[in-house]
């Protein structure tokens, strides 16, 4: 099971395993604790789950370019 979770810190997306305790930002190096963060999706397979974090991070900036 995978699941996309958002950092905390700098609030990019990225890729889980359920089974990890914790995760590293890819973007800011900040260790995170998955227990306890919002669980945006989640999936079965990885392949799946970066398409989701594809398709969620393209709703974002969608959002940013309406709001300004
Ligand atoms: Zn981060």
């Amino acid at each position: 099971m995978y699941v996309v979770v958002r950092c905390p810190r700098c609030g990019s997306l990225m890729l889980a395993k359920r089974v990890h305790k914790t995760r590293t930002c890819p973007q800011c190096s900040y260790r995170t604790t998955l227990r306890g963060l919002k669980v945006l999706r989640r999936t079965d397979s990885s392949r799946k789950a970066l398409t989701l974090i594809q398709a969620l991070k393209e709703k974002d900036s969608r959002q940013k370019e309406t709001s300004i």
